[in-house]
Formats: C-alpha cells, structure tokens, sequence
C-alpha cells in the first residue's frame, strides 16, 4: 500500500504520455510481427523493479529485499552466466513472472513470503560473493551481463489472458518441451510442446546413461508398486512403453503394473524422462536425453535461439505458447 502514493503520481503523470512511449519496450528488434497495439490497461505504469518489494524465505527466516535486488542472485544461481545476453534476459522475465504468479498462491513451506531459495520449491539464488568466488577473472564481465538483462527487462512479465503465468523452465530438453499435463496435473494452454533447437553439440551431458542393478531395480519397484509381478528375467519387466508427443515416457509397464515415466525418473534419479529402458542380464539400462522436467522454457534452448539471433521477447513467446509480454501492475 505504501507505493500507492507513487503509483498515483506515476499514474497521473503517465496518462499524458502517449502509449507508444511503451512500445519500445516490447518491440521486435528484427522483423517479427509486431505486437498488437496495447491497450490502455496495458499500458499502465511499469512497476520498476526497485519500486517492487520481494518478501523472500531463505530457509531460516524472510528477508524483505527488493524485484532488483533479488533478481541477479536468481539469474546468477539459474543460468550459465556465459549464456547469450538474450536468454538471460528471457530468464530474467521467467522468474520475475514467477514471483508474481506466486503472489497471492501461498506456499506452505513459506506462507508468509513471496518466493524462497530452495530450488526444488522455488528458485536457486546466488550471492554476489558466491558468484565471485565460482567465476573469478570473468565476474566483472558476467556480473554487468546479469544486471543488465534484469535492466533491460525492467518490470517486464509475461501474461495470458492478462494474468502472470507459470513461467516453469528447465535445463535442456529432447528436441522438444513437454506440455505441463503431460508432467504434472494442470494442463495449462500456455505450457503446450514445442520443438527446442539444442542438441548434443551445445548440451553438456545431453545423453547419459544410468545403470541399476536387477536387485536394486526390483526392490525400489516394490516398494512403491508392490503388485509388480518382478520374477524370473529381468529381461522380460519392462512392457509396453507409452510415449507422449514430445517423446518422453508417459508410462511404463513394469512387472504387468503400470508406472508413470515420472515415477521411474524420480526412484532412478534420472535427468528426464525422455529415456529408453532395458534390461539385460543383471542390469537396467536408462538411456536419457536432455535434462529436466521438460515444461516452459529450455534454457540451453533459449540460449540456441539467442545465438540464432532471437531476441529476448521472442524466445519467451516460443516456449510459452500464446502469451504476451508486458509490464506488471
Ligand atoms: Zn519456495
């Protein structure tokens, strides 16, 4: 409530400035179509990120910090800093986006903060000093890069329907993402499969292998699915594999019992589930590609089409299908 002071005086300087003040923003750097003319609830004031207080849960206790202050450690902690500046600034988007789509979606973990550092419930997040120590000669140069991307992205999100969105991404993924029902419950129609350019040649660890014994296959099995049917050869467990669209496993039938291809990647601790299974002898043989969840963005994707000369708004509107950038009010 504080900022409505400011947001009122902002407002009424702001409703003699033309609106196309704003385009530039979000304007096409090459010759992509343009953006439909805003209208004028788009173009309310931009909630600059210094203006923006971020409640934040560090594991122990909230510290109150600002949008600006709290993005470069979720930059620096997410992405390779050697990335093209165009995907960091797409990742600078994601997680401002996020942090407002989690607003108001209390998360039991943290209900009295916005966001927290633990990036298996939210975003990894590095200091400054972490960042210096961990690139050394080049933190000049990857610092002003991060700050920057936030910069140039200043109180910009993405939205559909006018809403922020669940701007989930992952690492790599296996030619293209996984649409968001096909890894969790809600299908959202933002978060559809689309093809990602990365491949072996830009991906460290874009194909691995993990190797689990018989044994150690079929009592994990068991004691999650005891029904499973694990006896004689282990050659003949694994049945019926059920891809989805995007080629990662849906399902498997293991031992005459059906196992979600999310299962399995959580029990084998694989990097995605888009995996081929086999089972010879003493030994189950994962085969994987890419690494994630598969949903949203790509990051090493993003960075494939920043190389190709995407620009940041671009590369948003190719992994969230349907969206619209803009700024947060
Ligand atoms: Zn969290």
């Amino acid at each position: 409530m504080k900022s409505s002071v400011v947001t009122g005086l902002l407002m009424t300087v702001l409703l003699f400035v033309p609106p196309l003040l704003f385009a530039p923003v979000d304007a096409p750097e090459s010759a992509a179509p343009r953006e439909e003319p805003k209208t004028v609830e788009e173009s309310a004031p931009i909630r600059r990120d210094a203006n923006v207080t971020v409640r934040v849960w560090d594991g122990e206790k909230i510290v109150e910090t600002t949008m600006a202050e709290y993005l470069p450690g979720v930059v620096r902690g997410e992405m390779p800093a050697a990335f093209e500046p165009a995907a960091l600034s797409a990742q600078a988007v994601a997680e401002r986006t996020y942090i407002y789509y989690l607003r108001g979606r209390h998360k039991s973990s943290h209900p009295d903060a916005d966001v927290c550092t633990d990036p298996a419930c939210c975003s990894a997040w590095m200091s400054a000093d972490s960042a210096r120590e961990k690139w050394g000669d080049r933190f000049a140069e990857y610092e002003a890069k991060i700050e920057q991307a936030v910069a140039d992205t200043d109180g910009q999100i993405i939205l559909y329907g006018g809403e922020p969105i669940m701007a989930v991404f992952h690492s790599s993924s296996a030619g293209a993402t996984a649409a968001s029902g096909q890894v969790w419950t809600a299908d959202l129609p933002y978060l559809r499969s689309v093809s990602s350019p990365e491949t072996e040649d830009t991906v460290p660890n874009y194909y691995s292998v993990t190797d689990v014994s018989a044994e150690k296959f079929r009592s994990a099995v068991l004691a999650a699915y005891p029904q499973a049917d694990l006896s004689g050869d282990a050659a003949g467990w694994i049945t019926g594999v059920r891809r989805d669209d995007s080629g990662r496993v849906e399902e498997l039938t293991v031992g005459g019992v059906t196992v979600p291809g999310t299962a399995l990647r959580a029990m084998f601790s694989l990097r995605s589930t888009a995996f081929t299974a086999a089972a010879e002898g003493d030994t189950v043989t994962f085969r994987v590609t890419g690494y994630g969840h598969g949903v949203g963005m790509s990051q090493y994707g993003a960075n494939e089409l920043a190389r190709q000369g995407k620009t940041w708004q671009e590369i948003l509107r190719w992994y969230y299908s349907g969206v619209t950038i803009g700024p947060a009010t």
